[in-house]
């Protein structure tokens, strides 16, 4: 059998779920189970919904979701059967009902907490699986809902919840392994998820990767297609760089790699159970279903690329902790780490001199308190609006002269920091947005001018 996940952009509208029914028909004979996200912004919308209530405008709240209500119902029926339509409207029905409620108590409460937006926003795949798979009967796939949260466990750190392998192992096993041997096609919504508790969670935006790759591994997949609105993935982001090519086949090391990095084809957690259980993983565009995509595999002959893709981060902030009597002093370090530790603010990434630290981190909500902390023992700026750019590729590692190569690129640009990262997979820099786009052509540009045509189309 194969997993074959969708985005929100594959399924945005009744053209674009007539398309994705079409490729799933067309695939029958490799026995499919289909993973979906919501349908189009659909999180998004939720998100803001949310939001608009606790800030105490409730009618505005209660508007917007009506216009979503209106753009599932209006799609939902252009795809799905006459016969399933009454079905299909009472969710439809039932779930804004819930939804209502749900920003009404929001209202009251002023705040959101992350069971809350979990809550809010486990929504917009419960509505489009159940979509999506009436829009798949409706071409004569034998499609069967499965809700996600009965099947994907996870801890209970909601909003970005861990899965638990075992127990999601063993309800695969018992939910929907069954459907696959009786030759139907299960469908379930990516992203969310239940606690063992019963209380539903999400595994963090752009979950679904993750949820296709967990029913994967799971199941012992041949292969985890993730099907998007990009040829695959591309050696830069194609939004910023429209020069960028395919990637035809890299290592599940530089995928994580990428998605870590600021990628966002991939969720950085896709790549874990795929590794586990060595699947394949490959990136398609449903809207040119022909062209092969990009393979992820175990082990490739790297040929003769050295970089694989150029990613980036924007709105990362560094932190400069500057100190001429303490830095060389045992423990300092450590008591810089403790302080965003105790914010629970995770650091990416460091660079030391004898005087003073740089630290790069993507949260700032806590950041206000740690700079009031860190100035008890050292003179401290933060510098915001600042890009990480970072190239990725196996053979960094090997290749000598990669850095030199990098400097050359960037002659005129001013790179506030520079690391190679203990993978030794990346040379990672941080730069300040307004360079960001020229950082990312000139590095491209070295790199990308000439390519091995066995490994880039
Ligand atoms: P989906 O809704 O299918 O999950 P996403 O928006 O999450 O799609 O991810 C696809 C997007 O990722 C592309 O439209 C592209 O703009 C962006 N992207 C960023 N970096 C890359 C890259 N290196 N290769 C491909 N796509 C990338
Ligand atoms: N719908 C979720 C999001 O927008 C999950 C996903 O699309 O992968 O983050
Ligand atoms: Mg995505």
């Amino acid at each position: 059998m194969i997993v074959m996940k969708f985005g929100g952009s594959s399924i945005e509208s009744a053209e674009a779920i007539q398309r994705v029914a079409g490729i799933v028909a067309g695939r029958a004979e490799r026995r499919p189970l289909v993973v979906v996200s919501a349908m189009g912004k659909t999180t998004d919308r939720l998100l803001d919904i949310g939001r608009t209530a606790i800030a105490g405008n409730l009618d505005g709240a209660l508007s917007k979701l009506d216009d979503l209500r209106r753009f599932h119902a209006i799609e939902a029926g252009a795809v799905v059967s006459p016969q399933a339509e009454p079905a299909i409207e009472a969710h439809l029905e039932s779930h804004f009902r819930e939804l209502a409620e749900l920003i009404r108590g929001l209202s009251i409460l002023g705040e959101m907490s992350p069971r809350s937006i979990d809550a809010l926003s486990s929504y917009g795949e419960r509505l489009s699986s159940l979509i999506i798979t009436e829009a798949l009967r409706a071409v004569g796939v034998v499609a069967e809902h499965v809700d996600s949260r009965r099947v994907i466990v996870t801890d209970e750190r909601f909003s970005a919840a861990a899965p638990l392998r075992e127990e999601i192992d063993k309800r695969l096993a018992e939910h929907v392994q069954p459907l696959i041997d009786a030759g139907k096609t299960p469908v379930m919504g990516g992203f969310i998820a239940s606690t063992m508790a019963g209380i539903t969670s999400t595994l963090g935006r752009g979950g679904s990767d993750y949820t296709a790759s967990l029913v994967g591994a799971g199941l012992s997949a041949e292969e985890i297609q993730v099907w998007t609105d990009v040829d695959g993935v591309l050696t830069a982001d194609p939004s910023l760089l429209s020069a960028a090519r395919r990637i035809r086949v890299m290592s599940f090391a530089e995928a994580s790699e990428l998605a870590y990095f600021g990628a966002r084809v991939l969720h950085p957690s896709t790549m874990l159970p795929a590794v586990r259980s060595n699947i394949p993983i490959r990136v398609l565009n449903s809207r040119r279903p022909d062209i092969e995509g990009t393979l992820i595999v175990a082990e490739h002959q790297a040929g003769q690329s050295i970089v694989k893709s150029v990613v980036y981060k924007e709105n990362i902030t560094v932190v400069e902790v500057l100190s001429t009597r303490m830095l060389m002093a045992h423990g300092f370090l450590a008591r810089i780490f403790e302080v965003f530790d105790r914010h629970q603010t995770s650091v990416d990434m460091v660079t030391t001199s004898e005087v003073s630290v740089s630290l790069t981190i993507d949260n700032t909500a806590r950041l206000d308190a740690i700079v009031e902390e860190l100035r008890q023992i050292a003179e401290v700026t933060p510098f915001f609006g600042q890009s990480m750019v970072c190239v990725v590729g196996d053979n960094i590692r090997y290749t000598p002269g990669i850095a030199a190569k990098l400097f050359t690129a960037l002659e005129s640009i001013n790179i506030r920091m520079i690391s190679q990262g203990a993978s030794r997979l990346n040379i990672s820099l941080v730069v300040d947005e307004k360079e960001l786009h020229a950082t990312v052509e000139a590095l491209h540009k070295t790199f990308f001018s000439q390519v091995d045509e066995a490994v880039f189309a």
